[in-house]
């Protein structure tokens, strides 16, 4: 017998089995709204034109090669990444206490981070929102860090819950890791406002917790690109603050598969900063040695490029605007239909999501029954919805909660 035969089967993932289960459904009127992938209107995954416009002068650049990248990865991409996040103008920029690493997208950089923090943070709790992306409990469970959460959606107003919120921050351990999304929380669709998210920061600086921002959607939220980085702005802006950013390019310039993204960690001195970034290099080597050229090279391309730069604004505000359109075009199908109870949370949620309230049983109804896939907790993601499925989807949900 294989020395393997007792092997357990590994847990499926809740989000990307959504898709393998949706790719084997025969049915035409099928329709996928689990996983996180923006759709055009046609229902087909988007390159962006500036995308294959940086692509093109990467490939046919003379002095392009395919040799290894140093452990930290791309410095230029590495800058540009850290300046679109922070501002050109931070302080912390300037200061050059920010370390940047290139990373496998976004779960690269939390899981490169989540390992730094198990090795070199002395606390080792970290307090994820109720509900939050499934993977921030795997990550950080796999190196060792203990989990917490706090609360953050109220099922009832289907919006933020700021009291339970701030509570349970104020209850956490001084020095415990709070993870935050920066804008277009997933799976909630629920954003503080500035105003909340100041009064986040004063219970933060109270207890004095870690930030670790999450930014998998900087522009997709609001459709620009500083908007979408404030709350980011003004905890890096605080005085004596450190924290950590895991940034994804995956959903803003549409780079999923090509796995770009970038870990920073702001620090209070060049000095530690160098030291920081020794101890990332001597995570990175023994995991993957160097990131991949590819991609990078493409954002760091538009990054630079001023002309590239502005379509991709102008492309990534289109992506969002037709999010938002499609949050209108489900309220109004739902309201035409009548469907029962109040359901302007769909308009008033923020980014790929909508967390729509179906128990578990009402979401096995909308797959068994009308073939729409979504996550078990009523997640939808509304970048996989076009005009034309939008009065599919409201009489699936109708049928599925009378
Ligand atoms: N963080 C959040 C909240 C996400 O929703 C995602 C993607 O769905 C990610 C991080 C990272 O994704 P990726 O590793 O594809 O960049």
């Amino acid at each position: 017998p294989s020395v393997w035969e007792d092997i357990e089967p590994g847990e499926v993932d809740p989000i990307l089995s959504i898709s393998d289960v949706w790719k084997a459904d025969a049915d035409p009127k099928k329709l996928n709204l689990g996983v996180g992938a923006y759709r055009t209107e046609e229902g087909k995954p988007l390159v962006l034109n500036v995308v294959r416009k940086a692509e093109q002068a990467v490939v046919s650049d003379p002095g392009t090669n395919k040799e290894y990248l140093p452990m930290t990865g791309n410095a230029e991409f590495c800058q540009l990444s850290r300046e679109l996040a922070f501002g050109k103008s931070s302080t912390p920029v300037q200061e050059n206490r920010v370390v940047t690493v290139q990373t496998l997208s976004g779960t690269g950089a939390l899981r490169l981070g989540a390992e730094f923090l198990a090795a070199h943070y002395p606390c080792k709790l970290v307090y994820l929102s109720d509900p939050s992306w499934p993977s921030h409990l795997t990550i950080f469970n796999k190196v060792g860090l203990q989990v917490r959460y706090y609360r953050y959606f109220h099922a009832e107003s289907k919006g933020l819950d700021f009291q339970g919120l701030i509570s349970d921050l104020c209850s956490a351990p001084q020095g415990s890791v709070v993870v935050l999304h920066n804008c277009a929380h997933n799976p909630t669709g629920c954003d503080p406002t500035l105003q909340q998210w100041r009064a986040i920061l004063e219970i933060v600086v109270q207890r004095q917790l870690l930030p670790f921002f999450d930014s998998a959607y900087q522009g997709f939220a609001s459709g620009d690109l500083d908007e979408d980085a404030a709350s980011l702005r003004m905890f890096s802006a605080a005085p004596g603050m450190e924290l950590l950013l895991a940034q994804s390019y995956a959903k803003n310039m549409g780079l999923y598969g090509e796995r770009v993204g970038a870990l920073s960690v702001q620090c209070l001195s060049k000095r530690v900063g160098s030291r920081i970034e020794g101890q990332l290099k001597a995570l990175i080597r023994p995991m993957y040695s160097n990131p991949p050229i590819h991609g990078a090279a493409i954002a760091a391309k538009i990054l630079r490029d001023k002309d590239l730069y502005e379509e991709w604004k102008v492309e990534l505000a289109g992506m969002a605007g037709r999010i938002k359109a499609m949050r209108q075009a489900l309220y109004e199908e739902l309201q035409r239909r009548k469907a029962p109870g109040d359901w302007s949370f769909i308009l008033r949620q923020i980014g790929m999501f909508s967390y729509t309230g179906l128990t578990r049983e009402q979401c096995e109804i909308m797959t068994r029954k009308h073939h729409v896939y979504l996550t078990m907790e009523g997640r939808i993601s509304m970048a996989g919805l076009s005009a034309s499925r939008a009065g599919y989807l409201a009489e699936a949900i109708v049928d599925a909660i009378k």
